[in-house]
């Protein structure tokens, strides 16, 4: 799999060299949650901080875990949960931050979450306890 070609797939790309983040195309992604590791060893690593497993990530993009592999298949039990960079979690859980945050100055001002708000802060909160089993 080129490089060029899976990030090209992709949106809200932003990265280098190894390291790259993107919206995860397996679920309602408006922050990049998915995070992509580009091995020397010519192996790409994937994972969705949003909980989407890796072949949902792939199929939504119309690829498979082969394609992730230089060296033809592998095993499913050979997938190991990848090590991901601090820079990679720091920039996903910023965002999430960010709007925990804002939430949190809106309730303590005494102003109620709508509905939708109060969901994006479930989900904000999940990404960050994910997020945090990396750290
Ligand atoms: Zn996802």
């Amino acid at each position: 799999m080129n490089k060029e070609d899976l990030l090209s797939r992709l949106t809200k790309v932003r990265g280098r060299g190894e390291s790259w983040t993107a919206c995860c195309p397996a679920h309602e992604d408006g922050s990049p949650s998915l995070a992509i590791r580009f091995k020397p060893d010519g192996r790409i690593l994937m994972h969705c901080f949003g909980g989407c497993p890796v072949d949902e990530v792939l199929g939504a993009i119309g690829l498979d875990i082969n394609d992730l592999f230089d060296d033809g298949p592998v095993q499913r039990g050979d997938q190991i949960k990848p090590a991901f960079y601090a820079s990679d979690v720091l920039r996903i859980i910023s965002v999430e931050t960010l709007i925990v945050a804002v939430a949190a100055i809106d309730v303590s001002n005494g102003k109620p979450l709508r509905p939708d708000d109060l969901e994006r802060l479930k989900l904000a909160a999940e990404r960050i306890l994910e997020a945090s089993r990396y750290a």
